[in-house]
């Protein structure tokens, strides 16, 4: 830490620097979090002290990046946070502990120039590709979903609730409310919460936002829930499928492209309300959702939520109320053009939000900018039709392994623009040796099913 020599950084306004110093001292805080994300979106966090934000809001602060995954091993290790001063918030906080505030970092290599390995900046080039194509506003609603357990040594579930159940089954009605409140506290909005269908899962869902506000408010949300779990004795998982037979976990994420204000993506006079540039970014979506699989669905344990029978989608389509679908179009109300979306039902809420917004958007203008053509609804449940009549429709399923998942992001020429060689490679390297580490493994199920009768 601060090894770095100190000179002008920060592209943020002036003025929000001083404001949010006065700020910072009419609260007291004690220190400040300063928080990035490695490139699988694990929160990284240092604390400063009132005394050194005002040349840590200039400057940046100086940290090894050898030792965070994804970034450069030890040449060229000197990476510089800057903290952008619009993410500060106050840590919620009970009576009598320290005030802790925190701001969100991008991070710059010494010279000052954005770092390719940094998560955020892939985010912002991808805003900076669709406002060169016209648009001004990528908004995010992700519907993130969570079990909560007894505590990290096991899946010991705290209910038998299912969806929407109510009280006296619903046993972390009171841990949801006060982890509400401590979101709120954060700035983060709250439109909805519920106990979810498997025991002891839960979902908060968040005001929709802007991508990049959304994405610090996703890596926000996960920190909190974790807290406020962990505070009141219990363990909260954004673990894809922790438990066997029952539903995983989800991060529907909706999403509509904004400009002067208005829905690009609604159109009233055509069949179902999409625009032609709301038709050809689902194409986009459609069409490279295979490459774009190991970015929303990163772990070997996402491919085990990504099977049939849990409402979690398995094949490549779109439709309007089928909830196996890939994409969905929620049902048009008179009156809310706003609320016109595509919602994409197979991330998982243990991604990297950064780069699933950024991959997610890239290849939805790859579908504008191609003008490619939006294939017809597919209304009927998928799962219900054989393997043939779904090849006769031309039905294209999600990768079923890591392993799959990896193998067309390193054949992915627009993954490789949209995270940029640095993070493509580096992810590509990281993914292939978790799936290898996996793949290798004996499991209890070979050799219950095998062992006796081979
Ligand atoms: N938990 C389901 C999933 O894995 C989604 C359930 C729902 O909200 O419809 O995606
Ligand atoms: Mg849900």
């Amino acid at each position: 830490m601060g090894m770095i020599e100190s000179k002008d950084r920060a592209t943020s306004d002036p003025g929000a620097r001083k404001d949010v110093m006065k700020q910072m001292e009419k609260e007291g805080v004690q220190y400040v979090l300063f928080w990035f994300t490695d490139i699988e979106g694990h929160l990284k966090s240092f604390a400063i002290t009132p005394s050194e934000i005002e040349g840590a809001l200039n400057d940046g602060m100086g940290f090894d990046g050898s030792s965070i995954t994804g970034f450069n091993a030890i040449e060229e290790s000197d990476m510089v946070a800057i903290p952008d001063p619009t993410t500060y918030r106050l840590m919620p906080t009970r009576e009598g502990e320290a005030k802790v505030g925190r701001m969100i970092c991008d991070v710059v290599k010494p010279d000052g120039t954005p770092y390719e390995g940094d998560p955020r900046y892939a985010l912002r080039r991808a805003l900076e590709r669709m406002e060169s194509m016209g648009f001004d506003t990528f908004n995010i609603g992700p519907e993130l979903e969570y079990f909560l357990f007894e505590s990290n040594k096991g899946t010991v579930t705290l209910d038998e609730g299912g969806y929407f159940a109510m009280t006296a089954l619903d046993a972390a009605t009171e841990l949801r409310n006060e982890t509400i409140q401590a979101l709120e506290a954060m700035g983060i909005g709250i439109e909805y919460h519920h106990h979810e269908v498997a025991p002891s899962q839960h979902e908060i869902d968040m005001r929709y936002s802007n991508a990049l506000d959304m994405a610090d408010q996703t890596i926000t949300y996960r920190l909190i829930v974790k807290e406020v779990a962990a505070k009141n004795g219990v363990y909260a998982t954004f673990m894809p499928k922790p438990l066997f037979g029952e539903n995983g976990s989800g991060m529907h994420t909706h999403m509509s492209l904004f400009k002067d204000g208005r829905n690009m993506f609604f159109d009233g006079s055509d069949q179902y309300n999409l625009s032609v540039t709301g038709k050809a970014f689902i194409a986009g979506l459609l069409r490279h959702a295979r490459e774009l699989a190991p970015i929303f669905a990163q772990w070997v344990n996402s491919y085990k939520r990504l099977v049939p029978g849990y409402e979690a989608p398995v094949y490549v389509a779109w439709s309007q109320r089928n909830r196996s679908a890939l994409i969905r179009i929620p049902l048009y109300k008179p009156g809310s053009e706003q609320a016109t979306r595509a919602e994409i039902r197979c991330p998982d809420p243990a991604c990297n939000p950064y780069l699933t917004f950024a991959a997610l958007l890239h290849a939805g203008l790859e579908g504008i900018e191609k003008g490619y053509e939006l294939e017809p609804p597919m209304d009927s449940n998928l799962y219900h039709l054989t393997s043939e009549e779904r090849k006769e429709r031309g039905i294209v399923s999600l990768p079923e392994t890591l392993g799959e998942a990896v193998d067309e992001l390193a054949a992915s020429e627009l993954m490789r623009r949209a995270l940029g060689d640095h993070i493509w490679d580096a992810y590509v390297r990281l993914k292939r040796k978790e799936w290898d580490e996996y793949r290798i493994q004996l499991t209890q199920w070979e050799l219950d099913r095998y062992l006796g009768v081979l």
